[in-house]
């Protein structure tokens, strides 16, 4: 997919639409994996650890007293911060759930932290000290950036959540890579259409002729004999892989969820659109791992390419060129044959 991509952020790099005002960016900017292209918030990974109210405070009928607040830790420093709220006029004994939204908000997200005088409570002979108030959210964010305890950390990770970032919507993108586009699409969103629709998004820019660059507008790229080059490049290389079979696949699939056969179309598409001169390929089972149905698109995308193909599995399928010889003559040498003399082999 990298050999996809790289063209991709060229394209908007060079010839998106920018916002009024923006300057142009590099295409790493366009690249969740750099240092220039990655959002502030999630270093990229599009992934954030957030808290709520449902995940700092797991059971609303309970009071603060009785541990609402479960996030928050126990033994004295629990106590502590429960001595603050009642200094600070906060119900203790209340059941969460009937607090007033307001209340409920500060007590768990607040980013102040007032000191105030407590007198403990528990305690008769304790004298009057200073506490420091922190909100769940504080803390469990303090815990995870700061404590050097793995059990802490381990702890307060319980009580956060793991969702999609908020500042780029997951794609892990800069809010200015964002806000460039092309054919009314961000970077973001052509990486998540099949490629068949990425083709037909691209088309029309592959066949624009002169004529068409003098009358698109200056503040947009799209039309200039960069975005004409680049598309046609890009579309070319999709067109293998919708030749593969590989259409309904979106370039922001992660390797990870690709499945084995996927994965083999993919490097099998790479290899033929690398344009090497004077070279054999020999494709070891080429079509393993992939249905008798996936394996026919294999045949015309191999046919220019002077591939030797020793597939017995799929061969005896009958779905796919053996090279030369497969099964009881398997192994005989086969110089002087052409591979298309062989395909209805
Ligand atoms: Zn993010």
């Amino acid at each position: 997919m990298t050999t996809l991509s790289n063209p991709l952020r060229m394209l908007f790099s060079r010839a998106g639409s920018y916002p009024d005002g923006a300057g142009q960016l590099d295409s790493d900017a366009f690249s969740p994996n750099t240092a220039a292209g990655a959002c502030p918030e999630c270093h990229g990974l599009g992934v954030a650890h957030t808290v709520s109210e449902a995940s700092l405070v797991p059971d609303p009928s309970l009071s603060i007293r009785d541990g609402a607040i479960a996030a928050w830790p126990g033994a004295w420093q629990g106590k502590n911060l429960r001595d603050i709220l009642t200094h600070l006029g906060y119900d203790v004994d209340t059941p969460w759930r009937k607090l007033p939204r307001k209340h409920r908000d500060w007590i768990l997200f607040t980013e102040e932290q007032p000191v105030v005088e407590v007198t403990p409570q528990r305690d008769r002979v304790a004298k009057p000290y200073k506490g420091r108030f922190w909100s769940a959210r504080s803390y469990v964010l303090h815990t995870l950036a700061d404590s050097q305890s793995t059990t802490m950390r381990e702890k307060v990770l319980r009580f956060m959540e793991t969702g999609p970032c908020p500042r780029c919507g997951g794609s892990g993108l800069t809010p200015a890579a964002l806000a460039v586009t092309f054919a009314g699409k961000t970077i973001a969103g052509l990486n998540a259409v099949p490629m068949t629709e990425l083709a037909e998004i691209i088309r029309p820019t592959t066949e624009l002729t002169a004529a068409g660059t003098a009358s698109r507008k200056q503040s947009s790229g799209e039309g200039n004999e960069v975005a004409v080059a680049i598309t046609r490049d890009l579309l070319q290389r999709v067109t293998v892989l919708l030749d593969l079979g590989l259409g309904y696949l979106a370039l922001g699939r992660s390797t990870p969820t690709l499945s084995p056969g996927e994965m083999q179309r993919l490097r099998i598409a790479t290899q033929l659109r690398s344009g090497l001169f004077g070279v054999i390929y020999v494709l070891d089972e080429p079509s393993a791992g992939l249905h008798p149905a996936d394996a026919e698109p294999l045949r015309p995308a191999l046919v220019p390419a002077p591939a030797l193909v020793p597939a017995p599995a799929a061969a005896s399928a009958g779905k796919l060129p053996a090279g030369w010889n497969c099964g009881t003559s398997a192994g005989t040498t086969c110089a002087g044959s052409t591979p298309t003399s062989r395909w209805a082999s």
